[in-house]
């Protein structure tokens, strides 16, 4: 899903020029779908393949396993978030040696990252069986780690060109899971209403998906067993996937990589906490977007996300993380020195200001 699109500093149809370009994927959705991806496989041509699972999701990697038989080549059960580059490396050697011709990866984005990191290298299809609501499957973006350094590439071969979502593979997330993956979802959704280079599409997209996500959300966490919202919460979070892969992220994911990588922080909370925070900041900026959200989430968007934030029993603040006060500033001045898209520029004092917001 790589996308290059092109718009004026203000949305105004017909004064600029909006290029609107995917890559074409094939999605499979609904309850049962791990069922078919052996199948999927087999579309693909595939007569060695590499299964890539988390261990939460073993007892279905040894389903898909069963299926694909006399296909499986190799199998690598341990993924490590952030995709370090010594684990690629390893995982192709033995796909290499194994001859594999195609990647299926079942778990969260750390599973789903490695797939598309030895796909890319071995220039095999993949097919990726997401876990969680991150929506790594349907970008062509990988953020890799390498003696401690975590650079992220865009490239459309990393984007798995087959995704299979089973919201049966979600029943036994976690409610602090479940609530901190749609939240980095939400996140995806969010900035992609006030990208530079949304369009017409992405604006849909991400209004339904912050719709679909603030709707579904609160009925799984009311009832995490129930197929029928897990599935509308994971369609949801497929949107904003989309839109991630759409348009270019602002301050919110500015922060989150930078908060992230200096201090090995866990994604999807830090998401999770600092998404209010940089909705009031960069709401009065982006009137169009604040419209968007309003009428989807009522007059106080923020404060339904905040609410949202506060609801989750593991930390809830960059303290809780461990972050030192003192290092604020540090992270301040490095997120303004690395260029990124916003609908406001902020100074050190203002990001030092939200941040100690969300400490
Ligand atoms: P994760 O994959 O690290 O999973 C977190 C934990 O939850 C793991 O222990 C995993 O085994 C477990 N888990 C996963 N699914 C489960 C389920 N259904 N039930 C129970 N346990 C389950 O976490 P994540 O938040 O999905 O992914 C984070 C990683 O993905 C980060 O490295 C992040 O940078 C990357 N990411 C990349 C993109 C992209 O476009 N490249 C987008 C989003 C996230």
């Amino acid at each position: 899903m790589g996308a290059t699109t092109a718009r004026g500093p203000e949305p105004t149809e017909g004064e600029s020029v909006a290029v609107h370009q995917t890559l074409a994927a094939r999605v499979l959705i609904g309850r049962g779908a791990c069922g078919r991806v052996a199948d999927e496989a087999a579309r693909l041509g595939a007569r060695r393949v590499l299964l890539v699972a988390t261990p939460s999701a073993a007892a279905a990697a040894d389903r898909v396993a069963e299926g694909l038989g006399e296909r499986l080549a190799s199998r690598f059960d341990r993924p490590v978030p952030h995709t370090p580059v010594a684990v690629t490396a390893k995982t192709v050697a033995t796909a290499e040696a194994a001859a594999v011709d195609c990647v299926v990866a079942i778990g969260g984005g750390s599973a789903i990252g490695l797939g598309k990191a030895v796909s890319a290298r071995i220039g095999a299809p993949q097919v990726a069986v997401p876990t969680t609501y991150a929506g790594s499957e349907v970008t062509p973006v990988l953020g890799e780690t390498e003696d401690g350094r975590k650079t992220t590439r865009r490239d459309p071969a990393l984007a798995p060109g087959t995704v299979v979502y089973d919201p049966d593979l979600t029943l036994a997330m976690p409610p602090g899971l479940t609530r901190t993956s749609a939240m980095n979802a939400l996140a995806h959704a969010v900035e992609a209403l006030w990208a530079p280079d949304a369009t017409r599409y992405t604006d849909a997209l991400a209004t339904e998906a912050v719709g679909g996500i603030l709707t579904a959300l609160p009925e799984v966490l009311a009832a995490p067993r129930d197929p029928g919202a897990r599935g509308r919460l994971q369609s949801a979070a497929w949107l904003a996937g989309v839109c991630l892969a759409q348009t270019r992220m602002g301050l919110h994911h500015q922060l989150a990589h930078v908060l992230g990588g200096t201090f090995d922080l866990p994604h999807a909370e830090l998401h999770t906490m600092l998404l209010a925070h940089v909705m009031a900041v960069n709401l009065p900026a982006a009137p169009a977007a604040g419209e968007r959200l309003s009428r989807v989430a009522g007059p106080d968007p923020v404060a339904v996300v905040r609410g949202l934030a506060q609801g989750y029993e593991g930390p809830t603040s960059l303290a809780d993380l461990g972050v030192a006060r003192g290092r604020l500033r540090d992270v301040a001045e490095r997120v303004v020195a690395a260029p990124y898209p916003n609908p406001r520029a902020l100074t050190v004092e203002e990001v030092t200001d939200l941040l100690n917001g969300a400490w």
